[in-house]
């Protein structure tokens, strides 16, 4: 029997992770020992009068909870996630936070976990190496639930020659058939409609702009160190990922779309233990396209930055504050791109003198983390005071 932490347990990859550990073999192989949230208590306390959990974190204590609660150490604040992981040291930590706060929560699950089953993507593409470096060291294994990214590392397995090429995958996210002069004026309930996949709100978001493809291209780029990376279209995303070799031969990775597999496979790793739908090839079509990059520009953007983890850093920092200011309406859905491509560019110039392709401490990733947000934030400032200049036009 396996010990478990879920960080994020109460959002989209943490739920699906409780539903893996109800089905049989999960249940006798897997117990669930702490879980974290951002301020969701509900879950929490569901979760520890069903499992007995040791510990959990909570960042934002709304409720004034007490240190205890049925025999469970409630670890609250901002390092709540972290002191949470630390108490319970689970053979395996499974990191489902959303967003830059999840980069702190592998780094401490990695200090006392065997395995990382890793879904918060953010801990690669705003660490670059460091992360990654930091698991190799303490001879801890990373496995990745992105289902892109999980295609690839199961599309290796039993390899002994790198591929070529990767060929990430793409759904167009929700709004990928509308007409490209209509995407300016485009609400976020509409945006929020993903055709293919039910996730969090901020990686809805980022998949209709592609901002979320272009952190898997950085995510794809350190986890199997492969610069030559395609993006293209499949519209119903049976085709998960692709590994081209040398010989021409690709090597593509097709099932159901639901994230309950690569999360049940990072677990059972390296059997395979999840019994979910079959479906039949005769019935399926397999598809691609190319993308248009004046639809999603930021993910040319992407290309042109990967590798430097600095202005990957950045890009992650404003797209977040981006979309949470698209979310609350304050900017248009367009203006995402903006505020990602000047905050990158003026990092870019603050940065320059001492850019260096690693970073070498968790400070360094938060300084650039910080710094960047404060620049989005100031370009979004900027953005509303010329709509406000328009208006009076
Ligand atoms: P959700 O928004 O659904 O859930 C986020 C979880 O993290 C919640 O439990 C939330 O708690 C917690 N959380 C948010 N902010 C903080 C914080 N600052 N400190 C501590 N906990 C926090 O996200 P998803 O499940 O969709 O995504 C999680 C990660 O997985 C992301 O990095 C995403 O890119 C990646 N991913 C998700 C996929 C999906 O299908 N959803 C697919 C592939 C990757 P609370 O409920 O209290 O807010
Ligand atoms: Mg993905």
């Amino acid at each position: 029997m396996k010990t478990l932490f879920i960080a994020g347990v109460s959002g989209s990859i943490g739920k699906q992770t409780l539903d893996v550990l109800n089905s049989q073999w999960f249940k006798e192989n897997f117990r669930l020992i702490g879980g974290s949230v951002y301020s969701n208590w509900n879950d929490l306390e569901n979760l520890i009068d069903t499992y007995h959990l040791q510990a959990v974190g909570i960042v934002d204590d709304l409720y004034d909870l007490p240190e205890s609660y049925k025999e469970c150490r409630i670890f609250k604040g901002l390092d709540a996630v972290e002191n949470a992981i630390k108490y319970c040291e689970a053979d395996i930590s499974l990191i489902a936070t959303s967003g830059f706060s999840g980069v702190k929560h592998t780094l401490s699950s990695i200090d006392v976990s065997d395995r990382i089953c890793l879904a918060n993507k953010e801990s690669i593409v705003c660490g670059g190496n460091f992360v990654l470096n930091y698991a190799k060291k303490l001879g801890k294994i990373i496995i990745p639930i992105d289902s892109e990214h999980s295609a690839i590392f199961q599309l290796l397995l039993g390899e002994v020659t790198r591929p070529e090429k990767i060929i990430l995958t793409a759904s167009g996210g929700s709004v990928r058939d509308l007409p490209l002069e209509k995407l300016e004026s485009v609400t976020p309930s509409v945006v929020l409609k993903h055709p293919v996949w039910e996730m969090g709100q901020r990686i809805t978001v980022d998949s209709a702009t592609m901002v979320n493809k272009g952190l898997e291209v950085f995510e794809a780029y350190y986890l199997f160190g492969i610069e030559n990376i395609e993006v293209l279209i499949n519209r119903d995303s049976h085709v998960h990922s692709i590994v081209q070799f040398c010989d021409g031969v690709f090597k593509m990775h097709f099932g159901i779309p639901n994230m309950k597999v690569p999360i049940a496979f990072s677990l059972s790793y390296p059997e395979r233990r999840y019994d979910f739908n079959k479906p039949s090839l005769a019935d399926m079509k397999i598809e691609f396209e190319k993308v248009d990059y004046n639809r999603y520009p930021s993910l040319k953007l992407a290309f042109d930055i990967l590798g430097n983890p600095i202005l990957q850093n950045a890009f992650n920092a404003a797209d977040e504050v981006a979309v949470e200011n698209f979310l609350r309406g304050e900017i248009k859905f367009t203006d995402i791109y903006e505020v990602i491509y000047k905050t990158v560019n003026e990092v870019e110039k603050m940065f320059s003198p001492s850019i260096s392709l690693e970073f070498r401490s968790l400070d360094e990733i938060i300084k650039v983390d910080k710094h960047s947000r404060k620049v989005a934030k100031k370009v979004i400032s900027e953005i509303n005071k010329n709509n406000k200049m328009d208006q009076y036009k």
